[in-house]
């Protein structure tokens, strides 16, 4: 049987030898281990085998692991990256170090205002919807400079970059070309703001293609604390 340290391992070597086989970095890609319907006993078990950034859906399940985690392992890094509705952005703001789904301006208006001036100023990534599925959130390609204007006007945000679902399909062709506009519009914020460092996209099954592609944060839960029910 293989434990979550194990799987940890097997995910770390997975973004290494992607990394090598485009001749960048291994440490320019950062491992997100997604939480969400875990037990807290099993982000221990990933935090012991050296996992200090945490994943998480849902804001009220968010909120209890961080109140309960924080003060015993003040290092971890807690990234929401679930879909967030306007009246809930308090706990967003108050608790999570990271948020990756801003899609609209009235979103990141609220979690500015409510970002305790205690804290450090809350990083966020846009989030792109680039399958065009209407279903999918997300602003369209051609509204990501208008959403990151108005965001780096905010003092208590910080515009690290950008967040992307890609279409799930066994379509290669598809697949890289969702990649590789994610990875432009990635280049172009890059090019006007200061501080991007943060492309999040690729999962357990197209990790090799995003990170070609320019992604330096692969987000991964099932791969390491097993399938959720
Ligand atoms: C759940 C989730 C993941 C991880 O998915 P797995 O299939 O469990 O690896 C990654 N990104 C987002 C946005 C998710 O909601």
């Amino acid at each position: 049987m293989t434990t979550i340290a194990d799987r940890i391992s097997i995910a770390q070597s997975r973004i290494n030898q992607a990394a090598l086989k485009c001749a960048r970095t291994p440490n320019e890609i950062q491992l997100l281990a997604v939480s969400k319907t875990k037990p807290k006993e099993d982000i221990i078990a990933a935090y012991q085998a050296g996992q200090r950034k945490f994943g998480e859906n849902y804001v009220q399940e968010g909120e209890q692991k961080i109140t309960t985690l924080r003060p015993l392992y003040p290092d971890i890094e807690w990234h929401f990256i679930g879909p967030l509705q306007s009246n809930k952005t308090r706990v967003v703001a108050e608790h999570f170090d990271w948020m990756h789904t801003i899609s609209r301006d009235k979103i990141a208006a609220r979690l500015n205002q409510q970002r305790p001036s205690t804290l450090a100023p809350l990083n966020v990534c846009i989030q792109v919807n680039i399958s065009q599925e209407s279903s999918k959130s997300g602003v369209a390609l051609s509204e990501v400079m208008a959403l990151a204007e108005s965001i780096s006007s905010m003092d208590n945000l910080l515009l690290r970059g950008l967040m992307a679902i890609p279409t799930a399909t066994s379509d290669i062709k598809l697949q890289q070309q969702e990649f590789s506009q994610l990875n432009n519009a990635y280049q172009a914020l890059a090019h006007t703001y200061s501080h991007i460092d943060t492309l999040s996209m690729g999962m357990s099954n197209d990790l090799d293609s995003a990170i070609e592609n320019g992604s330096t944060m692969v987000r991964i839960g099932s791969a390491i604390f097993g399938s959720r029910t």
